[in-house]
């Protein structure tokens, strides 16, 4: 390597270690830049534990500072030591070789197209003038294209491309961006789209569906303002309700699909691009996107091929597309996974299973070693917060308040993630899905396989829920190492406590769906105390009927039903629900001590006030009755008396008669639900607090992703002089609850 030759004007040596998301992510050609500009002498190099640099000069504090605040856009300096050695004046900065071994111990999410590149792209003088796969070391595929440590291009899905002289030239330049940039390719040496844009272009002008491969899998797009178009995407896919996600241009192009915040707009356009749920401009997509509801899924295009789709979609011929103007165009993005399978990644998977849904495959020929859905993230209280944490985001580890042995934790049985320990990191995976299928039990396996693979470490034992039918239970039983289980909700809310680092012992309360109790019993809105491994329930939601169990989950007007009965008016089944003809006999049933599953879930109170309202009798997908019923909330209103609270036990008994007699409209009893809900809560935690002497609440479970309901509480505690603690780097639902079972299991050992 060629040294930048200038004298050294000062003594100060120092010794730099620096540690996180530093390798591979362009930190050796940014060191050197930097100390050329504060004229330092010494030398960077990648190490087994990091990037260590030693700089001589008179401007190390310059150098220190400029460290931090210009590090390259993927680098995360999570410590930085320094230390003071002796001169030995030098003369030049050097980037010296790699040691020997294993270099690169840490992997980095898959980034969106940058700048720079998006630049080139639109640049008919460059080389990657129209190229799909242009990137460089601020962006492009990483996760999605590994196979294992150490990353570098033979470890990764572009081992299949060799290099061309210009590449290899840029690659090897320190000057360069594209210095030591692994899946760096160009249209002479790198892979290939099956299609040309104009002809994808075509199809989706002409109301057809595409399945389109890029980062992480396949998607199904299609015009987003064809009704015809998404209603077909609909009935192929076999999903009548769930919503689709819509791309857009860029960041000038939301406000033509959304009325988006200043923080929803910096989330959407953060170099993970996800998926940013904003309130819906009325009237501009198809009806059949995002039914019974208000908000809608908004990400921006992120991947080369995106940018070049809109550019043909807007007429635009590529040498004079001005990239940054709003674009009209509204693309549906869903990810193509039929029937809830996991993601299509694979060519011949794709023509298989896609090709009764799409009008046109375009594939290309770099291979997708690991799949990730898109993310998808709210903002609440003015801050992120996740719904799925998948591409952009994943493998970055979120740290654990202390160090232990290496664990396994394998989540439990919808929303699935596993989360494998080293040290104090904790690598959650990406979204794997609900374990239902033969298909996602495989991808679970693969992901486990994969992410022991990237953080090359051995668990010394598995952490599962207490919950024997889990296929991730199974899934733990069979690996012969020592299998620690541990409660649902207690997972929920040390997953909060330990991404905020909170030590000691821990109040909180966890609002979810469904978990398997300490007593056997079906939990789901509890508070609790964690100290230690030890778990106390202090109290919980009063119990309603479960009728059916599982059935009643999928079918809200059950809930409906048990809740009449719960609150003595089973006498009102058949007025409330003239299009269920079992109602009455259930409700007789579940009178007569037939049916005696309970639940003190709040998900399931959030159902069958759904049901109670009209909003929802059947569910469609899980949480679709809960996401209906938010949606109509205007602001929430307390009914006075409408909730009680004895020894602990919350009881909504009040406000369910007062629905099942005045039979409030939709939008009136949404808003009364969520405002008594929010103020009964508030008191159980105040009670809890002053029973324990805590101020902090730590607030957990899958019912916290309802923003109406995680903004009233947190300000609602907040009121009452409690500390409240959310879910921020992890989705607060099933999705964060391997990093909830790992920071227990860790407590325990
Ligand atoms: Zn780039
Ligand atoms: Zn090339």
């Amino acid at each position: 390597m060629k040294d930048a030759a200038f004298p050294p004007d000062a003594v100060a040596r120092l010794r730099l270690k620096l540690n996180g998301a530093v390798q591979g992510v362009g930190m050796r050609p940014f060191i050197h830049r930097l100390a050329s500009d504060c004229r330092l002498a010494g030398f960077v190099h990648n190490g087994a534990d990091g990037v260590t640099v030693e700089i001589e000069g008179g401007r190390t504090a310059e150098f220190l500072a400029r460290l931090r605040t210009e590090a390259p856009p993927l680098a995360r300096i999570d410590t930085l030591a320094v230390e003071e050695v002796p001169p030995l004046g030098e003369t030049g900065f050097a980037i010296r070789d790699s040691e020997g071994g294993r270099t690169v111990t840490r992997i980095v999410p898959d980034a969106a197209t940058c700048e720079a590149c998006l630049d080139e792209l639109f640049d008919p003088e460059s080389r990657y003038f129209a190229y799909s796969f242009v990137n460089c070391t601020h962006c492009g595929p990483r996760y999605t294209i590994t196979r294992r440590l150490p990353y570098d291009r033979r470890q990764t899905s572009m081992a299949e491309f060799p290099m061309c002289p210009d590449c290899a030239a840029a690659y090897g330049d320190v000057a360069d961006r594209r210095f030591h940039a692994e899946p760096v390719a160009c249209p002479v040496c790198g892979p290939r789209l099956s299609h040309p844009i104009a002809d994808i272009a075509a199809t989706i002008r002409a109301g057809g569906i595409v399945a389109l491969k890029g980062i992480g899998g396949f998607h199904l797009v299609c015009d987003a303002r064809n009704e015809t178009a998404v209603n077909a995407l609909r009935r192929r896919k076999a999903r009548e309700h769930k919503p689709f996600a819509v791309m857009v241009a860029n960041r000038a192009s939301v406000a033509a699909v959304a009325q988006a915040s200043a923080a929803e707009l910096d989330l959407v356009a953060a170099v993970a691009r996800p998926i940013v749920l904003m309130a819906a401009r009325a009237g501009v997509l198809a009806p059949s996107v995002s039914p019974g509801l208000s908000r809608v899924g908004v990400l921006l295009a992120y991947a080369p091929v995106h940018h070049l789709l809109f550019a043909a979609l807007r007429g635009d011929d590529f040498a004079h597309h001005d990239r940054r103007a709003a674009n009209d165009t509204i693309l549906v993005a869903t990810s193509a996974n039929p029937g809830g399978e996991p993601l299509v990644i694979d060519d011949a998977d794709a023509a298989r299973r896609l090709g009764g849904i799409a009008d046109l495959i375009v594939t290309h020929d770099r291979a997708i070693v690991v799949r990730a859905d898109d993310s998808v993230a709210q903002v609440i209280a003015g801050a992120p917060s996740y719904l799925r944490r998948a591409r952009g985001f994943v493998p970055e580890p979120i740290e654990l308040p202390a160090d232990g042995p290496p664990l396994l934790a394998v989540g439990a049985h919808l929303k699935s993630t596993v989360t494998l320990t080293r040290g104090r990191e904790a690598f959650v995976s990406q979204h794997i899905g609900d374990l239902d299928t033969a298909e996602t039990v495989r991808f679970f396996r693969e992901v486990v396989d994969h992410l022991m693979t990237i953080v090359d470490v051995r668990p010394e034992a598995v952490v599962c829920d207490l919950h024997p039918d889990y296929r991730s239970t199974q899934f733990a039983e069979s690996l012969g190492l020592p299998v620690i289980r541990v409660q649902h909700h207690a997972a929920h809310l040390a997953a909060v406590a330990a991404e905020h680092r909170l030590a000691g012992p821990a109040l909180g309360l966890a609002l979810d769906g469904h978990g398997l109790g300490l007593d056997g019993g079906a939990w789901g809105g509890e508070m609790l105390r964690l100290d230690g491994g030890r778990v106390d329930r202090l109290g919980h939601l009063a119990p309603l009927p479960l009728p059916g169990g599982d059935k009643a989950a999928r079918e809200p007007w059950r809930m409906g039903v048990g809740a009449l009965v719960a609150v003595g008016r089973a006498n009102l089944a058949a007025a409330l629900f003239p299009k269920a003809p079992l109602a009455t006999p259930l409700a007789r049933r579940i009178a007569g001590g037939d049916e005696t599953l309970v639940t003190t879930s709040l998900g399931r109170l959030f159902d069958a006030v759904a049901a109670l309202l009209g909003v929802r009798e059947v569910q469609d997908y899980e949480g679709q009755a809960a996401m209906e019923l938010e949606a109509l909330v205007d602001g929430p209103e307390v009914l006075d008396g409408g909730w009680k609270l004895e020894d602990g036990v919350l009881s909504f008994a009040p406000l369910l008669n007062h629905i099942a007699r005045f039979r409030p409209d939709a939008r009136l009893g949404a808003s009364l639900f969520h405002g008594t809900l929010i103020d009964g809560l508030a008191a159980l935690a105040a009670d809890g607090s002053s029973r324990t002497g805590t101020a902090t609440v730590v607030l957990g479970g899958g019912c916290m992703m309802n923003r109406v309901l995680a903004e009233g509480l947190t300000a609602a505690l907040a009121v009452l002089g409690l500390k409240p603690l959310m879910a921020r780097r992890l989705p607060p639902n099933d999705g964060g609850l391997s990093y909830g079972q790992v920071a227990l299991a860790r407590q325990l050992q």
